[in-house]
């Protein structure tokens, strides 16, 4: 992963297109030649190259955190009474507000940030900015700070946005006032941060959550799909559309150079470099990642069915019963599934096919062995208890090779409605079991 970061690393370095933003005056102090890529595994193993750990503020690359915090705190439909999901299709400052309401279009832009850094709770124990900073902490998994310089320097320059504040609170959709929510916002982009820190803080986006290098659950999985959903469509402004095409990955772009990429369940990737294109996106990050994600086939459409290696064993009864124990080596009483791995949709709907085919057989009876299953989803625990329950109900005899109790119970809580087919600690048991059932 490091080489491959380097190789990345060298080949755009050379790359000299785009401009350092000037807008807030401190950003203009940015090295144009400093270029940090990093990657955080789904395992919290941290790959970086170049300027990674230089410090820089991390501007609307805090847009999606702070929405995150909006959700865990109010929850999905109130969010969305303030502020919509729909691409704005204009750059990050434009006027995008919903017509007749004064909606902001998302809170990717500026108009939707201010909206959900203001819809943060505020009290006298936890006021809005320490809550900010604190969440914006727990994803990076470190404590981070504010540049008081950016943050100084953006107060005194920032009318655009003040202006939007103003217009939106007139529009009765901005919770507190315009001054408030102005101060809030400039110094959450204010938050200083490095290369390795955004990784880890996408990688905890892709990770459903919970921080891999930490083990810090920050948000819920619901919350962290949702976010991912709305930096897919609309976090790089009016380019997501283009963004989606051709990098094919939920993604936030800053004004001071930052960018950062999420591959659910894969990856968090971030890349640091002062040069911006006209959408306010890093050129060198851009083009870094576009080719990481063409070299590496990361693009979230281009999902190739893996060879499925769930299924280890299928038979009918027809065969002798493999293994040892006492029925080993008979025929015509047992079909036998055996199962390995962690079991999703996907792989829930290989073992039913399995299930009917060893079942089609004959044999009055039929064992699933998930002897070598190492999880299973409550999707997949749900397929297989009802796949289970309609065999029995055609009158074959199951039982399980279950040592686990991977279909004990619904994994992750929740009480089983009945206990299921019995359960055993062998294939062996569980189809001497069978064998004695199934002969009566
Ligand atoms: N603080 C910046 C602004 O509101 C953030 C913009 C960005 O990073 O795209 O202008």
């Amino acid at each position: 992963m490091t080489a491959a970061l380097g190789e990345l690393r060298s080949r755009f370095s050379g790359v000299r297109q785009g401009e350092v933003a000037s807008y807030i005056p401190e950003l203009r102090r940015a090295d144009p030649d400093a270029f940090g890529l990093a990657l955080v595994s789904m395992d919290g193993h941290p790959y970086s190259v170049g300027e990674a750990r230089t410090p820089f503020t991390v501007q609307s690359v805090s847009k999606p955190f702070v929405y995150a915090l909006a959700l865990a705190e109010l929850g999905l439909d109130e969010v969305s009474a303030w502020v919509n999901a729909e691409p704005s299709g204009e750059a990050f400052n434009a006027i995008s507000l919903e017509r007749g309401t004064g909606r902001p279009a998302n809170a990717m832009v500026n108009a939707g940030a201010l909206v959900a850094s203001s819809l943060v709770p505020d009290t006298p124990e936890h006021p809005r900015f320490d809550r900010i900073l604190a969440f914006l902490s727990r994803f990076a998994g470190r404590p981070l700070d504010v540049d008081e310089a950016v943050y100084r320097s953006e107060s005194v320059t920032g009318d655009r946005n003040r202006a939007l504040a103003y217009l939106i609170r007139s529009a009765g959709r901005l919770p507190v006032d315009p001054v408030t929510a102005t101060q809030t916002y400039f110094r959450q982009c204010a938050v200083r941060v490095n290369a390795v820190d955004l990784a880890v803080m996408a990688a905890t986006l892709a990770h459903g959550g919970e921080n891999p290098v930490t083990g810090d659950r920050v948000v819920s999985e619901e919350v962290a799909a949702q976010v991912l959903a709305v930096m897919a469509t609309c976090g790089m402004y009016d380019a997501s559309g283009e963004w989606l095409l051709r990098v094919g990955l939920p993604a936030k772009s800053g004004v001071s150079g930052g960018l950062i990429a999420a591959g659910p369940a894969r990856f968090g990737l971030a890349s640091y470099s002062p040069p911006l294109d006209a959408a306010g996106t890093s050129v060198r990050g851009r083009a870094a990642f576009a080719a990481l994600s063409q070299r590496l086939g990361l693009h979230l459409m281009l999902n190739p069915a893996l060879p499925g290696s769930t299924v280890t064993l299928v038979t009918t009864g027809e065969d002798p019963l493999p293994g040892g124990g006492p029925v080993a080596g008979e025929t015509g009483k047992v079909a036998v599934v055996a199962a390995q791995g962690a079991l999703d949709f996907t792989a829930a709907e290989r073992v039913l096919h399995g299930l009917d085919e060893a079942a089609s057989g004959g044999a009055p009876s039929v064992v699933l062995d998930l002897a070598r299953v190492d999880g299973i989803e409550p999707v997949a625990y749900a397929m297989l208890r009802q796949g289970l329950a309609r065999l029995e109900r055609a009158g074959h005899h199951v039982a399980l090779a279950d040592p686990a109790g991977r279909l004990a119970a619904p994994p992750g809580g929740g009480r089983p409605r009945d206990g299921g087919p019995p359960r055993f600690a062998t294939r062996a048991e569980a189809a001497a079991r069978c064998a004695r059932e199934g002969g009566r």
